[in-house]
């Protein structure tokens, strides 16, 4: 590291404090410095705002103390080179790991049955799937399936939380497959419709038909398995489609909203079955992701919409304030413009907020009093006792009241409760507690940034 910038990082930490330093500077990562200009790299845009508004004045006083005469601050941030690398290494892992079914001989001649595949939406093709960190194995493990060849990882298992990018997985393989080979035959259905399709040959008589119908594929993908737990005729005769399909070598993709082994009520045999093959998850998004997801959601969006501007930072806060599903982020952009294009406005920060104030509500996270206490507490370097203890020296006492604002404006808990919850206080203490610290907050520049950090602490 730098000298200079290693003396800078050190004179920060003794200024803004462990909390501070942590939460913040320790995202900084030192480029260079060059005629005037500190370049740094940070893992998002949000970062560099925030510090940039915040603490860039006292990160050139710093330098500056260097004996560096340092009047701009750049920051880079996006992907490091060399993801790109890791990407295709771990795409190599897939290919070591890949299990030896081989195709047999194949002996099914029923390729004149009209296959029910339900429609596939043509937005969930691979070039629409934004690739980050939680979702690459799966991603990886997708695009190895679509590009066929020999059978390399059968059942490929697709497991994840609602939203997350199952559903188009699937759905980019079969595109693939279909522009790669028109002739192959493929069959892609919920569980639910595989269930459907079973009870009604059962009904009808036709299981024969049906047992056809379903050997006959050259890839089966069953979209969200884990609805035929429980399901025991139908399990059973999924099970013996399963296996007559691997045995002749056919590909099959499965997804389920939980790994194999968990899903309750399903047998065991056929979840060891599933666990043959590939089994990957795709991780919740991360803000990266989110943001990635975002940016090329725009770019489509602003083709439909020509003449809306999105202000700068909007993306950021989407990101950072809706971390629940992709589903979800994308609804609220839709939402945004359908709005910007009624009232016919640049989408500023103001609108977003009030044109997505459910769905902003919803993604709060709760936070709790405990949490409250002990963030409080390590960001003045008090023991979490101090908190709730009788003393009343100021070093205690006005981060116990900060301690109770945060407890008034982010929890939904009552005055006498959180009373309760600091030793026992009586509810005019922390009324008091509150007005004294909304007072400060207009007068003491320093309360009102710690007060800051400390909620986007506790919401992030
Ligand atoms: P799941 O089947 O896991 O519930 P979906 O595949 O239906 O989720 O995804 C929900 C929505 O989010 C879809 O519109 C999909 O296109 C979008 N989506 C999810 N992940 C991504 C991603 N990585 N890149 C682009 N869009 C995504
Ligand atoms: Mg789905």
């Amino acid at each position: 590291m730098d000298k200079n910038w290693q003396n800078v990082r050190a004179l920060l930490q003794k200024e803004l404090g462990a909390g501070v330093f942590n939460n913040w500077m320790s995202s900084l990562h030192y480029i260079n410095c060059e005629e005037g200009k500190v370049t740094f790299h940070v893992p998002s845009s949000f970062i560099a705002n925030w510090i940039e508004t915040n603490y860039s004045e006292i990160i050139k006083k710093f330098f500056r103390k260097e004996g560096l005469n340092v009047d701009t601050l750049s920051f880079e941030f996006g992907n490091k080179q060399g993801e790109q690398k890791e990407l295709e290494n771990s795409a190599e892992e897939i290919t070591l790991k890949r299990d030896k079914v081989l195709s047999k001989a194949i002996s099914i001649n029923s390729t004149d049955i009209e296959l029910p595949s339900s429609p596939l939406d043509k937005r969930f093709t691979f070039d629409r799937f934004v690739v980050g960190k939680p979702n690459e194995l799966a991603h990886a493990a997708a695009r190895r399936v679509a590009d066929g060849g020999s059978v390399t990882f059968n059942p490929l298992f697709l497991y994840g939380g609602v939203g997350l990018g199952k559903t188009h997985l699937m759905h980019a393989i079969a595109w693939q497959t279909k522009n790669r080979n028109p002739n192959t035959r493929m069959l892609y259905l919920s569980a639910e419709q595989f269930m459907y399709r079973f009870v009604q040959a059962l009904r009808f008589k036709d299981m024969h038909g049906f047992k056809e119908l379903f050997r006959s594929v050259d890839i089966l993908m069953v979209d969200d398995v884990q609805f035929i737990a429980g399901k025991e005729s139908t399990q059973d005769e999924f099970f013996h489609t399963f296996n007559a399909l691997v045995e002749h070598g056919k590909q099959i993709v499965i997804s389920a909203d939980r790994a194999p082994g968990e899903i309750d009520g399903l047998e065991d045999r056929i979840k060891s079955r599933l666990a043959w093959g590939l089994v990957v998850d795709l991780h919740p998004t991360d803000y990266e992701l989110r943001l990635g997801i975002l940016q090329s959601k725009v770019e489509i969006q602003s083709k439909l919409h020509p003449g809306i501007q999105i202000s700068s930072g909007i993306l950021e806060f989407l990101a950072h304030r809706i971390s629940s599903n992709v589903r979800v982020l994308e609804g609220s952009l839709t939402r945004l413009y359908a709005y910007a294009s009624l009232v016919g406005r640049e989408v500023d920060i103001d609108m977003a907020q009030e044109c997505l104030a459910d769905i902003l509500r919803i993604s709060e996270r709760k936070v709790t009093i405990d949490e409250i206490i002990r963030k409080v507490s390590e960001h003045y370097n008090l023991r979490m006792s101090d908190m709730i203890s009788a003393r009343r020296s100021r070093v205690v006492s006005r981060p116990r009241q900060v301690a109770m604002f945060l407890a008034k404006t982010l929890t939904s808990k009552s005055l006498p409760e959180i009373g309760r919850r600091f030793g026992g206080r009586d509810h005019t203490t922390v009324i008091h507690a509150v007005k004294r610290i909304e007072d400060l907050k207009y007068k003491d520049l320093q309360i009102a940034e710690e007060v800051e950090i400390l909620r986007r602490m506790l919401e992030a």
